[in-house]
This record gives structure tokens, sequence and C-alpha cells, in this order.
């Protein structure tokens, strides 16, 4: 087949012509609480595509394909696609967008409750998405920390988010989810996405970032639950000192004091001063005491 003839039969989705036709022909109007902002532009595409290396063979599991803007770019490099979606008058369109592609697989549901090793099956996979905007912090949190066997999550985010994920102590924007995300991840910028390249156009800049999931965690801790029962607790009250914002969150006075004097921390300091070593140590210090 030549590829004017490929293009007649598969047109690339990720065109704002070839999404409004789809969205008229199939009467459908985007849904804001699904977070439905669909891509238009085949570059953004290729670049989600490049930045998992995304090969013939691979497994892929995509969040939310749409019309199927971000699955035909995932298909078209041969690997073996399974892509989940909430809305449920999606799966009858992706099979019209997506005929041909035997190599995709539609299941129906919620990312936050399908059971992902089940659908997945044993062995690596990767993930890439444009993920709905209203569950971003859930959907990473689901999936880092049910340990699958992922080797790269390729994702479009609101810019905000991504900063979050990729912050250093001391800054403002350091928080529980940095510290989770550079737990189990190395997170990368990648791609700088304006509003234009969506249909329809979100009100915040978004950005693809890759995070390369470590083969081990970045610290080693002896238990992982206290590690970020530690994490979240340290940050629930980002202007108190460390002492009082675990007190805050439940842990008995004498308890952190003997932990913070173990692990050498200054409880007069802010969690948002710690880092990745530093919030194991602390966590660890706990576990003597059990
Ligand atoms: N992948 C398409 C693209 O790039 O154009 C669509 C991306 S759109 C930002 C997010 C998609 O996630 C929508 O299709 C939406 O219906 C779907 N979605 C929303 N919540 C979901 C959930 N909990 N589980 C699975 N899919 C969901």
């Amino acid at each position: 087949m030549n590829n004017e003839d490929k293009d007649i039969l598969h047109p690339v989705i990720a065109n704002r012509a070839v999404t409004m036709h789809i969205l008229k022909a199939f009467g459908l109007h985007t849904s804001k609480k699904l977070g439905q902002n669909f891509l238009i532009d085949p570059a953004i595409v290729s670049g989600i595509v490049e930045a998992a290396d995304v090969k013939a063979g691979d497994r892929v599991l995509e969040i939310g394909p749409g019309i199927g803007t971000l699955t035909q770019g995932l298909a078209e490099t041969g690997a073996d696609v399974t892509a989940v979606e909430l809305d449920k008058k999606l799966p009858a369109v992706l099979a019209e967008t997506l005929k041909g592609y035997d190599n995709v697989r539609i299941v129906p549901g919620d990312i936050l409750k399908v059971n992902i090793p089940e659908i997945m099956g044993p062995g690596a996979f990767k993930v890439a998405a444009n993920l709905p905007y209203y569950i971003t912090t859930p959907i990473l949190m689901a999936l880092l920390e049910q340990h699958l066997p992922i080797t790269e999550l390729v994702t479009m985010v609101q810019k905000e988010v991504a900063e979050r994920m990729t912050a250093t102590p001391g800054k403002r924007i350091y928080g529980a989810l940095s510290v989770a995300v550079q737990y189990y991840t190395e997170p990368e910028i990648v791609l700088d996405v304006p509003p234009r390249s969506f249909i329809p156009a979100p009100e915040v800049d978004s950005v693809v970032i890759a995070c390369h999931v470590r083969p081990e965690p970045a610290v080693k801790v002896k238990d992982e639950k206290l590690f970020f029962r530690v994490v979240k607790a340290a940050f629930g009250q980002r202007r108190k000192t460390l002492m009082n914002a675990m007190r805050g969150a439940g842990f008995a006075k004498e308890e952190v004091r003997d932990a913070m004097e173990r692990s050498g921390i200054d409880p007069t300091r802010r969690g948002e001063t710690l880092t990745l070593e530093e919030f194991a140590a602390l966590a660890d210090a706990f576990v003597v005491n059990k």
C-alpha cells in the first residue's frame, strides 16, 4: 500500500479538521467533567511516542484514548496497545477511528478501578497518556504505588503539576507529590505544549513529562508505608515546624522527638526542606520504636 492510500484509509487523527469531522460524525460533545481535551498536533503525538521510545512489540498502556489520537500514533509503531477509557460513548467511536489496527485493545472502565495487572498480564510495559487533568495526581500515585512493572511513564500533564513533580527541596512547590514521583522515578520535562494543541483549548499550559522508572526506589527504606505517612504528615501543615506538623498528623510527641534525635534532623526545620534521604532516615528512625 502506498502512503497516499494509507492516509485515505487511516487519516491522521491529530489534526483539527479530522478531529472536528469525527466529533460531528458521531454527534460527540467533549466533556469538561471527564477532562476531554483532544490533541490536534501530530508533532506532540510523535513527541510522546518518542519520549516513551515505543517500538514494535512493546506493550503499552494508554489511559483515556478519547477518539484515538495518541492511540493511533502508538499503534503505528507496531506496539501492542491496551487503552482504558471511561466514557461509555467512546469504544464504539474508537472501533471506527482505529479500524484495521489489530494491535489495539480498548478496555472500557475507570483507570482508578480496573485491575491493571489483570488487564496487562505478566511482563514489563510502558504507559503513555494525555491524562484527564481532574485526576492527574490520583492516577500517577496509583500507577507508582502499585509497583507495576512499568519501565517508562510518559504523560501530558498541566505545567504546574509537572513543576511540582520535579521540584527540589526548599522550593515552595516541593511537596508529597515531588517526593513520591522522585522516589520511584527520574522525571524529565520533555515538551512544552500550548493550549492551541488541543480541542477544546484548555485554560492552562501543558507539558509532556517522561518519568523514567528507577529499577529500585531512589532511597532504601525499612517500611514504605510508614515513609509515605511521614512524608504526608510533614507536608500536611506546611507552615509548621516538622515537630508540630508530625504531631498534628497524629504522631506522639515523644516518638517524634526520639526519631528526630536518632536521625539527626532538627525538629524546628520545615518538611519542605527535607531531601528524600532525610525523609528516609526520619521514617527509619520511627521503626526502631516498634
Ligand atoms: N488520548 C486522547 C487525546 O490525546 O486526544 C484524549 C485525552 S483527554 C485529555 C482524556 C481522556 O481520558 C478522555 O478521553 C476521557 O474520557 C478519559 N478519562 C477521563 N477519566 C478517566 C478515567 N477515570 N479512566 C479512564 N479514562 C478516563
